[in-house]
């Protein structure tokens, strides 16, 4: 159902917080706004690479394994610096050194974490 040129899937205004860390803030067509942080877009990387580690899960448990005592304190993470691709994208460079992740509009509004999308865009299947 959703068309290529679905309005909401476009943002009218892109804002990188880098130096503050306070995450990413877009406006919409619709006039939505989204905030994401940077962990949050961290945990939804779509390179393939983390779409990897998403689905196999085996590599990053074992490491773990045996350490469970604690939670480990990570630091948390930010980003160094962001950039635009085309206009259909943005690419961001995380502090974990991690950039290969291009976020398409299309992918962010899906992933927006408010309630409003979740319902549009995520819709839960139950029972
Ligand atoms: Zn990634
Ligand atoms: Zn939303």
């Amino acid at each position: 159902m959703p068309l290529p040129l679905d309005i909401r899937k476009k943002p009218i205004d892109v804002k990188v917080h880098i130096s503050t860390g306070a995450g990413v803030d877009i406006t919409w067509s619709d006039a939505h706004v989204s905030h994401y942080d940077f962990p949050y877009l961290r945990e939804h990387c779509p390179c393939a690479t983390c779409k990897e580690t998403h689905e196999g899960h085996t590599k990053v448990e074992a490491k773990t394994a045996g350490s469970s005592v604690l939670p480990m304190f990570k630091p948390k993470i930010a980003a160094r610096a962001a950039s635009t691709v085309g206009t259909y994208a943005v690419q961001i460079e995380f502090t974990d050194g991690h950039s290969t992740g291009i976020y398409s509009f299309d992918h962010l509004r899906e992933i927006c974490p408010c309630e409003a999308c979740a319902r549009e865009f995520r819709p839960v299947q139950t029972g």
